[in-house]
């Protein structure tokens, strides 16, 4: 039928990309859209040609053959592939994107499927808080989710008496009726039953006619040791129910580890902070550090410095998906001592001017204040 180039129907180069050709082929849709024209055959041709050029264009393996092959590769035209006016399946979608509500509706809703085929149920997502400590050594947990299921008192049918609604009498239970422009043909969603081909006169009360109700589902949920926040458990088949025989889809639920009042977590490491007497720091010692299961002892050596990292090996997180245990990393905090009597403070004082008189004994100072120093004297040149 079509033997005009469909990259001149278009105006678009022949190197044109996908968003140039759905906006070419807009343009032209608003302009000769048949809505727009009754009554005028040549605005229905030029739709038709576009319509025609864009179904090919807009298709990557389509475009690919038309480019390689032209008008031969559609024999039957191209346009029509779908049964008869527009394709409202595959290229529906698109046709959507490009008029948006505006034609919507001309075109069955875009890339909606007929209303009575079986569709999935959506999936659901549950967000569940966990303590660190039931994160990394797993739990089961118990949770409510929403979801609808089919209605028992009519049987999933939305009737009153549970039987299947009648057929629509103005689409005969097709969904869609057609109507004719010229010799064009349009297929539109039908007024009467909005698609669904059936009619309920007489609605269940307990669903409202809506075949499914809502109900607060009770699931055991089994978590794994070493679950992280942003893991996902997926629960095939726990999701919202599916219409028209479809399946349901499926439940994720998202784990959200709660802030730990001690440790922070990085991956399989932990980390904690312990402070420490100055004392402690000075001369060494052996401390007591917490863990996940229970408290160890680590021994810290003379002259520690604030803010030195100590890793206790494995005592970290078992990753989820197998491997060692990670490391807990305890950094350890020099505290000033508070609250001193008169007599803690005199002794201070002595050891302060005994340490001044030796000078070797503040590592860090020393070379801060050296960089001082040399600063100030960097900025006298
Ligand atoms: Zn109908
Ligand atoms: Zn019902």
């Amino acid at each position: 039928m079509a033997t005009k180039d469909y990259y001149q129907v278009l105006n678009v180069a022949r190197d044109a990309d996908e968003r140039e050709i759905k906006k070419a082929y807009r343009r032209l849709a608003m302009k000769y859209h048949p809505d727009r024209n009754p009554d005028d055959p040549e605005a229905d041709q030029k739709f038709k040609e576009a319509t025609q050029a864009y179904e090919v264009l807009s298709d990557e393996k389509k475009r690919a053959a038309y480019d390689q092959y032209g008008h031969d590769a559609f024999e039957n035209g191209g346009f029509g592939q779908g049964g008869g006016g527009f394709s409202g399946g595959g290229g529906g979608a698109s046709f959507n994107d490009i008029f948006g509500d505006m034609f919507g509706d001309i075109f069955g809703g875009g890339g909606r499927s007929h209303p009575n085929a079986p569709q999935r149920g959506s999936d659901l997502r549950y967000k569940l808080d966990l303590d660190l400590e039931e994160a990394v050594k797993g739990t089961t947990v118990t949770i409510k989710v929403p979801t609808l299921v089919a209605c028992e008192a009519c049987h999933g049918q939305g009737t009153a008496d549970g039987k299947k609604p009648e057929t629509c009498p103005t689409c005969h239970g097709q969904g869609q009726v057609r109507m004719q422009q010229g010799f064009f043909a349009i297929q539109q969603t039908c007024p009467r039953c909005h698609g669904r081909g059936t009619l309920i006169t007489d609605p269940c009360r307990q669903c409202h006619g809506q075949g499914q109700v809502e109900e607060q589902k009770t699931l055991s949920v089994k978590i794994p040791a070493g679950v992280d926040t942003g893991d996902r458990i997926r629960l095939s088949g726990e999701g919202a129910a599916g219409a028209n025989g479809g399946p349901a889809g499926d439940l994720y639920v998202q784990v959200q580890v709660r802030e730990h009042p001690i440790f922070q977590r990085d991956g399989a490491n932990l980390y904690c902070e312990v402070p420490i007497s100055f004392v402690d720091a000075a001369l060494g010692g052996e401390l007591e550090v917490p863990t996940l299961e229970g408290r160890v002892k680590l021994k810290i050596p003379a002259e520690t410095q604030t803010g030195k990292l100590f890793r206790l090996r494995n005592k970290g997180v078992k990753p989820i998906r197998g491997g060692m245990a990670g490391d807990l990393l305890c950094r350890v905090v020099v505290e000033t001592p508070v609250n001193l009597n008169a007599e803690q403070k005199e002794l201070l004082q002595r050891l302060h001017e005994s340490m001044e008189a030796t000078q070797k004994h503040s590592p860090r100072s020393h070379s801060w204040f050296d960089g001082v120093k040399k600063f100030f004297e960097d900025m006298k040149l």
